[in-house]
């Protein structure tokens, strides 16, 4: 398994092999799992359908296939027989889904940030949970029925078939879940082209679910992947003519990618979301959720708090309370210095900068370290203030360093959050106490998601009412897709008769 070095924290090449054999032995049954809480919405585990066979000395088998016309057509033909399959089995096999993901949620964490090198495992434990738990499943497809003079019209959710899924390095495990829960509940097989960094966890939680959908009387290879995914297979897999949808998350490429392939597709790219505090906002209560928002995941998640644009009357105390809840507040000098570190390349004024591959997604201290600044503890947020037309402010950075930005008044913080948002549409947010200024932000920026005095991922349902979707579809409209953005509507009319009253 390939790891970028020097990451502290990371597991040892052995820890990673102990954790991939358990998942391995766990898929194959020769493991005995750890007894777990069971989801609210969990069946009891059905009785073993096909004997789990394990994985191959290839790799390959349990849903993971050498090349995309393979993956293809074995889907195709899982996808056949789900739709001969009741609904009341499409059920069971959603609920052995998240019994099997729940199980396992903290096993793919770990994994997945020993492959990546991305983020923090305690938060990728909360975003697998998340995502088994909070993904709506076959329950949101109600039919819609018109009765009149003329008769009943009746409107259902139908499946797609095969749906081509590109995912991102990122969130990897939870995005592979969402995904299929959203799209087999829609009555659809996948076949994933996952980020190549992402490679090994993304192999496990297929085969996971490919042994958790048959367990349940599911057909194999309703979830498969291709084994070597690479930017080619993802773009054979955009153009293949047996997918007859795609989803897509990731950054701007894969979108104008898939925008270009000639399909329907529907695509969740990037965002740069900006946090606008005023001057009637809870400063001690702002300045702790912001911190908790913004990083959570090493701020890698693509609806985290990425800019702070308050007003100049409160930014000190902001500041202030945001060091008195453990983030690291850094002056001018450290500034340069971390700066230095993180952009491999540092444009002008209200530029995007280019980032240092390998700080995306590390913890505070190791960036703190990399820039020869002392470190206490291990702080999980770097806090600074910069001057509006800072490159911090515009870039996506996906690191535990927040820039605070400071503007005369909240109409001007909510003219500069929407440029620095750069009209991808994405999320946003505001801690006031005017309800004016909320409702006024919330239809100027025009993002799938404004979150309202909370941490952003509260918009993702994580403390937040509301279902969850790890591919947030911005580009294309479906804001955070679930069951019903993965279907076809289908009208079915009786003239006449069938109204009843
Ligand atoms: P990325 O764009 O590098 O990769 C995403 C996926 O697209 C990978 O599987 C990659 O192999 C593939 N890919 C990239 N370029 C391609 C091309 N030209 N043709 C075909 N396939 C291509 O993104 P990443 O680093 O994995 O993820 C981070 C980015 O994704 C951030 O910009 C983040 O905001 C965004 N993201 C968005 C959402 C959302 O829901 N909107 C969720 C997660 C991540």
């Amino acid at each position: 398994m390939s790891r970028p070095g020097g990451n502290a924290g990371l597991l040892s090449d052995r820890q990673v092999e102990l954790i991939a054999t358990r998942l391995a032995e766990r898929v194959s049954g020769s493991a005995a799992t750890r007894p777990t809480p069971k989801p609210a919405n969990a069946a009891p585990r059905p009785a073993p359908v096909t004997a789990p066979t394990g994985a191959r000395r290839d790799g390959l088998g349990d849903g993971i296939f050498a090349t995309v016309d393979d993956a293809v057509d074995a889907a195709a033909t899982a996808f056949r027989k789900l739709d001969g399959m009741s609904l009341e089995g499409r059920q069971n096999i959603i609920a052995s889904i998240r019994e099997s993901m729940f199980e396992n949620a903290e096993e793919l964490a770990r994994l997945a940030h020993a492959e990546t090198g991305l983020g923090r495992v305690e938060d990728k434990i909360v975003k697998n949970r998340l995502v088994t738990r909070k993904t709506s499943g076959t329950e949101v497809l109600v039919p819609h029925a018109v009765t009149g003079d003329s008769g009943l019209t009746l409107t259902e959710y139908a499946p797609y078939g095969v749906i081509g899924t590109i995912t991102p390095t990122t969130n990897p495990t939870s995005t592979i879940i969402c995904n299929t829960i959203a799209m087999v509940s829609a009555g659809n097989s996948i076949v994933f082209n996952v980020h190549p960094s992402a490679r090994e966890c993304s192999m496990a939680n297929v085969r996971l679910l490919h042994h958790a959908i048959t367990r349940a009387g599911g057909p194999a290879n309703l979830v498969t992947a291709v084994a070597t995914p690479t930017i080619e297979s993802a773009q054979e897999l955009m153009t293949h003519q047996g997918v007859r949808l795609l989803a897509v998350t990731g950054g701007s490429g894969v979108v104008r990618q898939a925008m270009t392939s000639g399909k329907r597709a529907i695509c969740a790219g990037p965002g740069n979301p900006p946090v606008v505090v005023d001057a009637t906002a809870d400063l001690d209560y702002a300045a702790r959720n912001i911190i908790a928002g913004a990083s959570f995941d090493n701020n890698i998640v693509c609806v985290d708090e990425k800019e702070v644009i308050a007003v100049e009357s409160v930014v000190d105390d902001l500041l202030k309370h945001m060091g008195q809840h453990g983030a690291r507040v850094l002056n001018e000098q450290e500034l340069h210095k971390v700066t230095n570190v993180i952009f491999s390349e540092y444009p002008g004024r209200r530029q995007r900068a280019t980032l240092e591959k390998d700080l995306i997604g590390k913890n505070a201290s190791e960036i703190l370290a990399r820039a020869g600044i002392a470190s206490h503890g291990d702080p999980r947020l770097l806090v600074v203030r910069v001057t509006n037309g800072h490159p911090l402010i515009w870039t996506e950075q996906m690191m535990p360093v927040l820039p605070v930005t400071a503007v005369p008044d909240v109409d001007r913080a909510i003219e500069l959050a929407k440029e620095a948002e750069h009209g991808f549409g994405h999320s946003s947010g505001m801690y006031s106490r005017d309800i004016d200024a909320l409702s006024r932000m919330a239809r100027t920026i025009n993002t799938s998601i404004f979150t309202k005095n909370g941490p952003f991922f509260a918009g993702l349902g994580e403390g937040g009412e509301g279902h969850t979707s790890f591919t947030i579809a911005s580009p294309t409209g479906e804001g955070l897709t679930g069951p019903v953005a993965f279907s076809r509507l289908r009208r079915c009319v009786m003239v006449d008769h069938f109204r009843i009253v």
